[in-house]
């Protein structure tokens, strides 16, 4: 839309003067001429005995009133045009936003999803090539959720930056779909090889540190290609295609690239299918508390519980967590799986005898989410559950992305009584490190120091016995089965380990039998 050009206040005051100048001009002409002239065409009788003063005076007097005349009008106008002006000015302004609003994104700059579209379709419809780099940032969520919406932003705009200098470097347009969805299109063909290299350098310039404000934080990216030429002629359908390789991408392995694929489509609505299947779940409690017994040394009484999750299914069997946590995880659902896990294992607890403890798993993004301490509280609170019998177990690979805000939920928790042991010990970073800064209690010596194998562990057992002696620590030693030495027990207790946890002691089952969970000197649980 383009709107009326205007006179500016400056062109009306000049065109003014020309008129003034013209009305001068005329009567010094009709009084020196033309009339004269005119009454002589006429045949009437004209006196041109005036003296030229007389003229003259004739030609101020008609320039002053057409002068004073004006003044009046011409003010007027002059203000009517400058308002009018400012208006059109204003809307044009509005206008010209407005036009931006609708094609660009206001928190990145970028083009948004509609011109994205509309520059897809108009490529399409004159049968030009078309490449779509789809772009989604990984555990984007968790961001959000753990550090922040502003500190989200400041991710999304880096992004958008980084983009940018993508665009300009490889010729290709950026956009921002919605959320943490990206976009650069291409409008030329281009090798696959090329197309391969342009994806790796997207995620690896993504993926650098991001700004010193934003605490060091690299942010991964998972990206589809499609091309028009090969996969689809249509815009939504070409979408779908580069939106299915980015998926397979999510479920594989992420900060990786995949060119669209027939059978990713297949794959894609299994997984559509799996995921549905498994929100449901969490939704309707299907996934279940089991309870392993932990027990103490040298006694081997029964002194706790750890809560492992089964996912029971509507087919009859029982799904494990090597195959449902990490897909719950994607679809950041392990908060609300814990908080049903929570409430089933303190309804079962909660007439068991109260020497009784039970210990939860919890996740990364859980440990260094800021909510977590007050809502776990708060639900045991109403769960009516006493702090100092809960457990929470985790691992170092947890604790490593976010050491701060780890410490701090911990020691939120521990200030409460909850005790905290860090799960798996011995596999994975700098031990010392984490233990000497973080508020943990207990070690759980993972179970492959007491796997059977060429290598003898017990040097390795002892050592980690001696060093939480001294950090005033308690430990336990997980895996312990069967086809170990009838002695280790004994071996273990006599080097200081409180705690043992394994098969030998009792699986994970879903039901604490009354004996064990009413009667404090029972040893072992039945197998099941
Ligand atoms: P984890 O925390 O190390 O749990 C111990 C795992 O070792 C359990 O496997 C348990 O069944 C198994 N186990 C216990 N004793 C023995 C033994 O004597 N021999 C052998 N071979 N295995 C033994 P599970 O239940 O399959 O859990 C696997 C992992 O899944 C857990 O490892 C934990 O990291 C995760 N997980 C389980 N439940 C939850 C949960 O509710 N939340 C979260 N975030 N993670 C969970
Ligand atoms: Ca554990
Ligand atoms: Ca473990």
């Amino acid at each position: 839309m383009t709107y009326l050009r205007l006179p500016s206040p400056y062109r009306l005051i000049q065109l003014l003067f020309l008129i003034l100048l013209t009305v001068m001009g005329l009567s010094i002409l009709w009084e020196f001429e033309l009339e004269a002239w005119v009454m002589r065409g006429l045949g009437l009788p004209y006196d041109g005995i005036f003296e030229d003063g007389e003229r003259l005076r004739f030609v101020l007097t008609s320039t002053g009133f057409s002068l004073i005349a004006m003044i009046g009008p011409g003010v007027m106008l002059i203000k009517m045009i400058s308002n009018a002006r400012r208006n059109y000015l204003q809307l044009e302004g509005l206008q010209s936003h407005t036009e931006k609003l609708a094609r660009y994104d206001s928190l990145s700059g970028l083009l948004n999803r509609r011109a994205f579209m509309e520059l897809v379709n108009e490529q399409l419809a004159q049968l030009e090539p078309v490449i779509v780099m789809l772009i989604d940032l990984d555990y984007f969520k968790a961001v959000n959720d753990q550090r922040g919406h502003a500190t989200g932003d400041a991710v999304l705009i880096e992004v958008a930056k980084r983009l940018e200098e993508i665009a300009i470097k490889y010729g290709c347009i950026a956009s921002r779909l919605g959320g943490d969805e990206f976009c650069v299109v291409f409008t030329s063909r281009r090798e696959e090889r090329e197309l391969g290299l342009i994806a790796a350098d997207v995620i690896s310039r993504i993926g650098a540190p991001m700004l010193e404000k934003l605490r060091p934080f690299r942010q991964g990216a998972t990206v589809g290609i499609s091309r028009s030429w090969v996969d689809a002629t249509e815009t939504s359908a070409l979408l779908h295609c580069a939106d299915v390789a980015m998926y397979r991408g999510k479920v594989t392995g992420r900060s990786t690239y995949h060119f669209y694929e027939t059978e990713h489509g297949l794959q894609y609505q299994a997984q559509i299918d799996e995921d549905a299947a498994l929100k449901q779940a969490v939704e309707l409690n299907e996934i279940v508390p089991f309870y392993q017994p932990i027990v103490a040394l040298p006694s081997q009484e029964v002194v706790g519980f750890e809560i492992l999750a089964r996912w029971l299914k509507p087919d009859g069997s029982t799904g494990m967590p090597a195959d449902f946590i990490p897909a719950l995880e994607r679809l950041g659902l392990i908060p609300m799986m814990t908080q049903s896990l929570v409430k089933q294992a303190c309804n079962a607890a909660r007439d068991w005898d109260d020497h009784l403890h039970l210990s939860l798993n919890v996740s990364a993004a859980m440990i260094t989410d800021e909510l977590f301490p007050d809502r776990f509280l708060e639900q045991l609170r109403h769960e009516q559950f006493p702090f100092d019998r809960f457990e929470v177990e985790i691992t170092e690979e947890a604790l490593v992305g976010n050491i701060e805000a780890a410490e701090r939920n911990l020691n939120r928790l521990h200030a409460h009584g909850i005790t905290v042991a860090l799960d798996d010990f011995g596999t994975g970073y700098s031990g010392l490190y984490h233990l000497t800064r973080l508020s943990i209690d207990k070690i759980k010596i993972d179970r492959s120091f007491f796997e059977i194998g060429k290598t003898d562990h017990r040097p390795m057992v002892e050592a980690i016995l001696g060093m939480a002696r001294s950090l005033n620590m308690k430990v336990t030693a997980e895996g312990i089965e069967d086809f170990h030495s009838p002695s280790l027990p004994s071996w273990l207790a006599s080097n200081g380990c409180n705690y043992a946890q394994g098969y030998h002691y009792g699986r994970p089952q879903a039901h604490v039998s009354r004996s064990v969970a009413g009667v404090p000197d029972s040893t072992v649980l039945s197998r099941v």
